[in-house]
């Protein structure tokens, strides 16, 4: 499918720019942040801001935060488990997606709490002002000091194996309080149709094996230091399907009923994230709002079935909130043509800011910023300035004829950029702006040469005398 260009594609159902009503669109399923739109200059603007003006401002690469889309996506998470499920709710936003401080307090004034993979990411979430009672920590090899640092805090612990458990039973011998605990299991669910990043299968190393339910409940129901409020599973990331979320339920629901005859105080039934978000035209993701309503009916239905009492049900999304709310603005730089094979644009940034492409081929579509109606004439491919010949961010991107200088913007990068960011090559990562409303601030300040080197120690036989 060739586009015409990234304005006329607003109206050509290929989805490039949201519908202008923000409340009834899902932002996981537009390829742009729902505040975006061309201004009078035939300029993407976003937030009210317009993103050649923010290079000019901020610098180049740039990461655009939009706070609305990403508010939106929470609040559409929120009303749909308000909507659709009798019990009480929460959900989480798994910040390995973007942890940073300004990320982790939007989504808590939201109203949402933080799922959190180590140390790291926890102390992000605290210093944001994230409560410890919404914070969950999660992770397959957590460390001793991880785990002391969890158990200070007043965290939930989700255990995921039994050296883990072992570990944690030693660390709170002497405590006067229980500690929160869930329990990481393996549901064994297995998706045919897709080729995702999968940890819900049985071959995974996430998780306690199925096999070994009934021990585990045995010995955590003997542990006076372990409270185990509740059951967790996590499926796998960038699932278009429902049918999987929906077989869980069940799956998770069993689960909760042979928790109970060991007598478990397990209440919280958190049932992961994984739903997939619109990278390309081709990508056809569920709503949010489609998403909760299956994942609610099947907690819904399957406790009706198995005549067990509703769980306070916990959603852990990461992608699907925070990944179309942001883009990534570059400066194109050099050119290498190669006559009839390929066109090389190259930009100031790539798999240092992006690395999704070189560990996932994953695909994504760009836009010249400066010319939203130009006609997508080229195909070109967009690479990055690594000393790595896989460092392509998009190969075969359909885009108006560019320029040195030009702003090329990548759609769709909030998700696993910033937080996988590198600083290979010794590039310094971007800075990151939250745009509303016109204004614009610095989440993440670029980093400088000096800080490039700030852990750099050089023993005192190199130095050079001179
Ligand atoms: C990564 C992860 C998530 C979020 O996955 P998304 O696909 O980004 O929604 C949720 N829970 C756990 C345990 C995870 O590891």
């Amino acid at each position: 499918m060739v586009l015409t260009s990234a304005t006329e594609a607003v109206n050509s159902g290929l989805q490039y720019l949201p519908a202008p009503n923000h409340q009834l669109t899902s932002p996981n399923q537009f390829l742009l942040p729902l505040t975006a739109t061309v201004n009078a200059q035939d300029h993407l603007e976003v937030g009210g801001c317009d993103v050649s003006d923010l290079v000019q401002r901020f610098g180049s690469p740039l990461y655009v935060l939009d706070e609305e889309t990403l508010r939106s996506a929470c609040r559409q998470y929120r009303q749909s488990f308000e909507r659709y499920y009798p019990g009480d709710s929460l959900v989480i936003y798994a910040s390995k997606a973007w942890n940073c401080l300004a990320v982790c307090a939007i989504v808590a004034s939201e109203g949402l709490g933080i799922d959190v993979v180590s140390g790291g990411e926890l102390y992000t979430a605290l210093q944001a002002g994230v409560p410890a009672e919404k914070t969950y920590l999660h992770g397959n090899n957590k460390s001793v000091e991880e785990l002391q640092f969890a158990v200070e805090s007043g965290c939930t612990i989700v255990v995921d194996n039994w050296y883990e458990l072992e570990t944690l039973t030693q660390i709170t011998a002497n405590l006067p309080a229980p500690v929160r605990i869930m329990l990481r299991l393996t549901p064994g669910i297995e998706c045919h149709t897709h080729e995702y990043i999968r940890t819900g299968h049985l071959d995974s190393k996430f998780g306690f094996d199925p096999d070994q339910l009934e021990q585990v409940f045995a010995f955590v129901a003997k542990q006076p230091t372990l409270e185990c409020i509740g059951l967790h599973a996590h499926i796998g990331s960038q699932i278009f399907e429902l049918q999987p979320h929906e077989d869980l339920a069940g799956v998770m629901v069993g689960w909760l009923s042979q928790a109970a005859e060991y007598g478990l105080p397990v209440q919280e039934l958190d049932i992961g994230g994984g739903l997939g978000i619109r990278y390309t035209e081709a990508d056809d993701p569920p709503s949010i709002e489609e998403w909760v309503r299956i994942v609610c009916e099947g907690v819904v239905q399957a406790c009706e079935q198995q005549q067990v009492p509703l769980p306070r049900l916990i959603a852990e999304p990461g992608r699907s909130l925070i990944g179309s709310a942001c883009i990534t603005a570059y400066t194109v730089g050099s050119q290498k043509v190669i006559p009839n094979l390929r066109t090389y644009v190259t930009v100031d940034g790539g798999m240092s800011d992006n690395p999704r492409p070189i560990t996932y081929q994953s695909v994504y579509r760009a836009v010249l910023a400066s010319q939203m109606s130009a006609e997508m004439t080229e195909t070109v491919t967009i690479a990055g300035k690594h000393c790595e010949s896989g460092d392509i961010i998009i190969k075969d991107a359909q885009l108006p004829p560019t320029k040195p200088g030009d702003t090329v913007v990548v759609l769709a990068t909030g998700a696993y950029n910033y937080s996988m960011a590198s600083n290979y090559n010794r590039l310094a990562r971007p800075a990151a702006v939250l745009v509303q409303a016109g204004e614009a601030n610095i989440i993440l300040q670029r980093e400088s040469y000096r800080d490039l080197v700030r852990q750099d120690r050089l023993p005192e036989r190199l130095v050079e005398k001179g």
